[in-house]
């Protein structure tokens, strides 16, 4: 068990790319932390650093407390698994998994049976006991990835490393092993640092996630926090789906907010931190879940319609995704409960009501800062 921190971590690869920049983040001990963005955000990078792959240009790393800025891979007591689980062809389960501890048995000062004990325990841990005399080539994609996985927890580390362990796998597979994965979190306790661009992974792994673009954190915080208060519109489109909808207007006066024909009446709760001059440009965010064609509840209230026209519509069941447009901004979504959405045909004017307690005001420059936290 460990902590893993970065003070100032910044890489700057040959050629003069920042990777990364000035990334500072303690994962607490026990915990599953992700680190989620977009292709390109540093976020490889940034595990490639924590496991010794990558040489750090700026800053300091700590692991259980220990700077191992210098420390080569293999002494650093963690263990990672990669996208592409490159396992042994022409080895069995259990050599895949008993492979890495044999080679360095003495230096680790095991016995046989005791690397024989770690790999079927892990085996067990991992519902890998049948498939143990198996060659890779005879498992499938799931299967093969818990095999990865078991090389990992066979060596104990301080800490796991996943790289996008999940992205080789099909739709449903993923659902299936991202469960296996957050109960062997549950089981193992291992302090866990996990790359992924995909934000719906994220937020069912994660403990904390940090949201990362062009190497720098943007935010980092529980899945319910980066959802409920998004740091700036960055993070608010990122984290969500379908994403949340964006409006830029200007006020006209303290309390309404305008774009093109439509008003709206923003709460107290919305402007507390809002330029006060009318006429300020600002970016209003909605998420789907926000809006709905009932006007009741959360969605009543003076001034919050906005009309526009239906487009597309995606029956969900108890729930229907309606694509539509207003004269300012073609692309907005609506999820809204099946029972109001019957009547809804494509091409025809809608009214939907805003819950604008749960929306959130953004600045306009690139910053993009939460102006309604
Ligand atoms: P992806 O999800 O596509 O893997 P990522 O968020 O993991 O993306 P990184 O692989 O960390 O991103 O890359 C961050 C940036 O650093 C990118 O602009 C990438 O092109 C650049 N980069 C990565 N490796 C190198 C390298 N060896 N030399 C130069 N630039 C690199």
């Amino acid at each position: 068990m460990a902590t893993v921190e970065m003070r100032g971590v910044t890489k700057v690869f040959p050629g003069g790319v920042k990777a990364v920049n000035n990334v500072s983040l303690t994962i607490r001990d026990r915990e599953f932390m992700v680190l989620v963005g977009p292709s390109g955000c540093g976020k490889t990078t940034t595990l490639r650093m924590v496991a010794g792959l990558e040489d750090i240009s700026e800053g300091v790393l700590s692991i259980d407390g220990r700077v191992v800025n210098n420390v080569a891979p293999k002494d650093r007591d963690i263990a990672m698994v990669f996208q592409n689980y490159a396992l042994y062809p022409h080895m069995n389960v259990y050599k895949n998994m008993a492979f890495s501890l044999q080679l360095r048995r003495r230096e680790l000062g095991l016995t046989r049976q005791q690397i024989d004990q770690r790999v079927r325990e892990a085996a067990a841990i991992l519902g890998l006991t049948d498939f143990l005399q198996r060659k890779p080539k005879a498992l499938s994609g799931g299967q093969r990835q818990r095999v990865a996985v078991g090389r990992a927890i066979v060596r104990n580390p301080k800490a796991f490393l996943f790289d996008e362990p999940l992205s080789n796998l099909d739709a449903k597979l993923r659902v299936e092993t991202r469960a296996e994965i957050k109960k062997l979190h549950l089981r193992l306790n291992t302090t866990t640092l996990y790359v992924t661009h995909d934000q719906e992974e994220a937020m069912t792994l994660g403990d904390r996630i940090v949201v990362m673009k062009d190497g720098v954190i943007q935010q980092c915080a529980s899945p319910l926090e980066v959802y409920e208060r998004p740091a700036n519109r960055f993070v608010a489109g990122f984290v969500g789906t379908p994403p949340m909808n964006f409006f830029t207007g200007t006020m006209v006066d303290r309390q309404y907010f305008s774009f093109g024909q439509q008003r709206l009446r923003l709460t107290e709760r919305l402007l507390r931190r809002v330029p006060a001059q009318p006429g300020a440009p600002l970016v209003l965010g909605v998420r789907p879940e926000a809006m709905s064609l009932q006007p009741e509840g959360r969605f009543a209230g003076p001034h919050n319609a906005l009309h526009g026209a239906a487009e597309v519509i995606e029956p969900l069941g108890d729930r229907v995704d309606i694509y539509f447009s207003t004269e300012q901004h073609p692309h907005l979504i609506c999820r809204t409960e099946a029972g109001y959405a019957r009547e809804v045909r494509p091409a025809t004017p809608i009214t939907v009501y805003l819950a604008l307690e749960q929306c959130h005001l953004f600045a306009t420059d690139p910053a993009g800062e939460n102006l309604s936290l």
